[in-house]
């Protein structure tokens, strides 16, 4: 019998209907495989109950020990429920804790990583042919302190067990129906992609299609296990998400995808001498700001240089301010910043192997004269900085240049 887990997120258990449909989903399931089920809190409970700790705690920050403790029951409480609908339906299933689960993690409370899974509980309560309902986003310290992973953290809980259960596949239930072609609220022709490598998913949750917690991917990729992201609605095949040998055909844009929370920095007049890059960016990175796009531009005197570079929106004004405490030693003459921009991107693993596929971006925005501000690579990626107000137009023309509607 193959070994299947199934992640249900927020949205899928967000009542008590969605919940008894989520139990009819994994009794149906039941009849072919071993399973093990890990549940999300219901949809809003997470950022509910984040909302009561500070209310409680009037200006004081709420310790983090005490945050954990609180965040964890939003699981609780729907692996109870579940399992309890499922027995009602004559099913045979269990709840565990991430803690009762094996699950152990470093200490970093709110943010804590999985060091270990130990899963012979879980294999044991399997072997007695019980489906296993586990609390997601949990775990606890080597010490024995309830600890969480991080918001999204669910999908790593799933992933993380699949791997070390050494599952045959980790199927993430969520409210899309799969990965698509691009946002379907811009683009109505998007189309939903039936594989994908990791490498593919890894660049699109990093750029908005938030379908996938990116670390759970990252995560699977290193395990090389297969995930299907599908809907708890429609009960259609999702986008099974591989190891790019396993795919058989290789799109050279599978997808274009964008990011409107992006913001410019633009630093001019800076002396062009080895060692202010560093400078640069070693205060940002200090502060743990991440720097994306880069470009630097030499000026006709050969003295100074442009240097303008992006970052997360929300980032800017620390940015700013880290930046002008450092004027004395960077020595600018002047310094901008603009978060109306969006970063536009086209992905696919068969541009490894193709040309043309950068000048058919630029050529497209071109005709539907849209500004490229600055342009960044990777193998398997092109991306552009444009106006924000331009993000539609340029993600839908895109789509239609690549053949994806
Ligand atoms: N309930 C947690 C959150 O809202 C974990 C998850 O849903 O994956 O972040
Ligand atoms: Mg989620």
């Amino acid at each position: 019998m193959k070994i299947i887990v199934m992640k249900f997120g927020g949205t899928s258990v967000a009542d008590i209907n969605r919940i008894k449909n989520v139990a009819s989903i994994i009794r149906n399931n039941f009849k072919k495989n071993k399973l093990v089920v890990v549940l999300s809190a219901m949809a809003g409970v997470t950022n509910k109950l984040i909302e009561m700790a500070n209310e409680v705690s009037c200006d004081n920050e709420p310790t983090e020990r005490e945050m954990d403790v609180l965040l964890s029951t939003g699981e609780q409480t729907t692996i109870a429920l579940t399992s309890m609908a499922i027995n009602a339906l004559g099913g045979k299933a269990i709840s565990l804790t991430g803690a009762q689960a094996g699950i152990v993690t470093d200490g970093e409370h709110t943010k804590a990583r999985i060091s270990n899974i130990s899963p012979d509980e879980v294999h044991r309560l399997l072997d007695e042919d019980h489906i296993v309902i586990l609390a997601g986003f949990q775990g606890s310290s080597p010490d024995g302190r309830i600890t969480t992973l991080g918001r999204g953290g669910s999908d790593i809980t799933a992933v993380a067990l699949a791997s070390s259960l050494k599952a045959d596949r980790c199927d993430i239930y969520t409210d899309v129906d799969g990965v698509y072609s691009t946002d379907p609220n811009i683009d109505q022709t998007a189309k939903k992609i039936e594989k994908i490598s990791y490498e593919e998913m890894l660049e699109m949750s990093s750029m908005g299609a938030k379908v996938l917690q990116t670390r759970s991917v990252e995560l699977a990729m290193k395990n090389n296990l297969s995930l299907q992201v599908l809907s708890s609605i429609t009960n259609l095949p999702g986008t099974m998400i591989v190891n790019e040998k396993d795919l058989i055909e290789k799109e050279v844009v599978s997808g274009v995808s964008y990011s409107d929370k992006e913001a410019k920095v633009t630093i001019s007049g800076v002396p062009d001498i080895p060692g202010i890059s560093a400078k640069i960016f070693g205060s940002l990175a200090d502060n743990n700001i991440n720097v994306d796009m880069i470009v630097q531009n030499i000026s006709q005197d050969g003295i100074t240089a442009n240097l303008t570079f992006t970052i997360q929106e929300n980032e800017m004004d620390l940015a700013k301010q880290i930046i002008e405490a450092n004027k004395s030693s960077i020595k600018y003459t002047s310094l901008s910043t603009n978060a109306n921009v969006s970063k536009i991107s086209v992905i696919g693993v068969g541009m490894k192997s193709q040309s043309g596929v950068a000048q058919k971006m630029f050529q497209t925005l071109a005709n539907k004269h849209i500004n490229i501000l600055a342009i960044s690579t990777s193998e398997i990626k092109i991306s552009v900085l444009i106006d924000k107000e331009y993000t539609h137009r340029a993600v839908k023309s895109l789509h239609i240049a690549y053949s994806l509607n």
